[in-house]
C-alpha cells in the first residue's frame, strides 16, 4: 500500500490551499491531494453566471497569505482589466483556481474519502473506489457541511433549455443572505419574470459594500479588547452599537473581523451558544455584504419582494438558508474519525472541535463553532499554510 507523509482531503479552494502549501513550504517527504468526486472548485466559483461576483474585492482573493493581491496580478496577466478593489464573477476565480492547481506535482486523487482510522503510526485513509493508502500526518479540508436541498445543486444541474414558471407564478426564497441573492439573479438571468419572494426572520436582505475609512489598528484592538469583557448577547451588541457612534458601521464591523476567532474564543460558551441563537444572522447580514452594484440590481427590481412571512402560494421555494453546521459529524469521514476518539463534536453543536492531536488538522468551514469566522478566503489560505507549518514541523 502506497504511503505518504501528507494526505490532504478535499478539492476546494482549501484543499488547493493546503497543497499550495505543502508544495511551497515542503511537506518533508511525498504528499498526496485527494480532491473528493467534484471536477471544479464547488458551486461558489462553478457557476457560470456573470452577475455571481465576489464579494470579496479582487485584491483580497489571493490564494497566498504573503500575496493578498496574487488574484489580482494574475487577472492583468490574463489581459483582464479589473480594478484592485472590484468585485469579479467568480467564475474568474474559479479559473484562477484551475491554473493554480496545475502547479500541484505530486500526486492527486479524485475519490472519495470514506473513512479515515489509525494503523500503527499512519492514518489508514479508506476510499469510496475500494482502494486505500497510508499518510502520516491528514489535513481535512472538507467545507462547510451543505444541505440536502442545497440551492445550487437545483441551479447547476437545470437542463439547457429550462423553461422557468409564467410570470404570474411566485417563486420563494427561504432565507435573505448572499445565497438568496445569487438565486434571485440567477433566476432573472434564466427569463423567470414573475414575482421573486424572499422571507426571512430578517425580513431584510444582507447589506451592501460601500466605500469606507478602515479604523486605525489601535482603535480596533481597544474595541476588541472592550468586547473581551461583555457579559451577555445585548451587551456585546450595544458595546458594537456603541462604537458605530464613533465611526461608521461598515468600518467598526470589518475592524472586528482579525479580531473575531480571538473574542470566539474567550467568551463564555454559555454567551456563545445565545450570540450564535439571536445575533449570528445580524452579524451574516452586516458581515457578509453583497458588492454595491449587485445591490442596485436589487433595488431596481420592482418584482424581487422581501419580507418576514413567506408568500401565500409558490411555484416552488428554494431553501437559502445557507450551511448545514449541525450535520458536521456526520460528514465523510469524520463518523470514523468521530467514533475513534481522534476528532470531537464542537460544544456548540456546530462543527467539530480542532484536533488536539500533533498529525491531523482540520481547516475550513467545518470548525465554524470553534472559529465562526471560518469560509472565506482570506480565513482559508490563513488556515491552510498554518495547518501545513504544523503538521509537517512535526
Ligand atoms: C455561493 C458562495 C459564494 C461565495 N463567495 C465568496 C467570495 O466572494 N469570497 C470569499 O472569500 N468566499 C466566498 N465564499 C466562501 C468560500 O470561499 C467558499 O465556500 C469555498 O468554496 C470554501 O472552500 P472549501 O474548500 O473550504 O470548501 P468547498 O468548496 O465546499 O470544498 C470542499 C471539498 O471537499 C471535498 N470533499 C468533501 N468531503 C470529501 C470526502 N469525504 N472525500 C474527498 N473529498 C471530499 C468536496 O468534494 C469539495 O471538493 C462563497 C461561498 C459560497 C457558497
Amino acid at each position: 500500500m502506497q504511503i505518504y507523509d501528507l494526505a490532504i482531503i478535499g478539492g476546494g479552494p482549501a484543499g488547493l490551499f493546503c497543497a499550495l502549501a505543502a508544495q511551497s513550504q515542503g511537506s518533508g517527504g511525498k504528499s498526496v491531494w485527494i480532491r473528493g468526486g467534484r471536477p471544479d472548485f464547488g458551486p461558489a466559483y462553478a457557476t457560470p453566471f456573470d452577475v455571481h461576483v465576489l464579494n470579496v474585492p479582487a485584491e483580497r482573493m489571493g490564494a497566498y497569505p504573503d500575496q493578498p493581491n496574487h488574484f489580482w496580478r494574475w487577472l492583468q496577466e490574463q489581459e483582464l482589466t479589473f480594478a484592485a478593489d472590484a468585485y469579479v464573477p467568480r467564475l474568474l476565480y474559479g479559473r484562477y483556481l484551475s491554473s493554480l492547481s496545475t502547479q500541484w506535482d505530486s500526486d492527486q486523487i479524485t475519490s472519495v474519502v470514506i473513512a479515515a482510522s489509525r494503523e500503527a503510526d499512519a492514518w489508514r485513509v479508506q476510499l469510496d473506489d475500494g482502494s486505500a493508502l497510508l499518510a502520516r500526518t491528514l489535513i481535512l479540508a472538507l467545507g462547510p457541511p451543505r444541505q440536502s436541498a442545497d440551492p445550487w445543486d437545483w441551479l447547476l444541474a437545470l437542463p439547457p433549455g429550462w423553461a422557468p414558471p409564467p410570470e404570474s407564478e411566485t417563486i420563494a426564497l427561504r432565507g435573505s443572505g448572499l445565497t438568496a441573492v445569487d438565486m434571485a439573479l440567477a433566476l432573472r438571468a434564466l427569463g423567470f419574470r414573475g414575482r421573486i419572494h424572499a422571507y426571512s426572520r430578517s425580513g431584510a436582505w444582507s447589506q451592501s459594500h460601500a466605500p469606507t475609512k478602515p479604523l486605525n489598528p489601535a482603535d480596533a484592538s481597544k474595541l476588541a479588547d472592550d468586547l473581551t469583557s461583555a457579559t451577555s448577547a445585548s451587551d456585546v451588541v450595544s458595546r458594537i452599537k456603541r462604537a458605530t457612534g464613533r465611526a461608521p458601521w461598515r468600518s467598526v464591523i470589518d475592524a472586528l473581523r482579525p479580531h473575531s476567532a480571538r473574542l470566539w474564543s474567550v467568551w463564555p460558551i454559555a454567551l456563545r451558544g445565545r450570540l450564535l441563537r439571536h445575533g449570528l444572522s445580524p452579524w451574516n447580514r452586516h458581515r457578509h455584504r453583497m458588492a454595491p452594484e449587485i445591490a442596485a440590481l436589487l433595488s431596481g427590481d420592482d418584482n424581487l419582494v422581501v419580507s418576514q412571512a413567506p408568500p401565500t402560494s409558490a411555484a416552488f421555494t428554494l431553501d437559502c438558508t445557507g450551511f448545514a453546521y449541525r450535520n458536521a459529524t456526520e460528514a465523510l469521514p469524520m463518523p470514523s474519525l468521530i467514533a475513534d476518539g481522534h476528532v470531537q463534536r464542537h460544544s456548540l453543536g456546530r462543527g467539530v472541535a480542532p484536533p488536539e492531536r500533533d498529525d491531523l488538522a482540520i481547516v475550513g468551514g467545518m470548525l465554524f463553532g470553534a472559529l465562526i469566522e471560518t469560509t472565506a478566503v482570506p480565513e482559508l489560505r490563513a488556515q491552510a499554510w498554518d495547518a501545513v507549518r504544523r503538521l509537517c514541523s512535526t
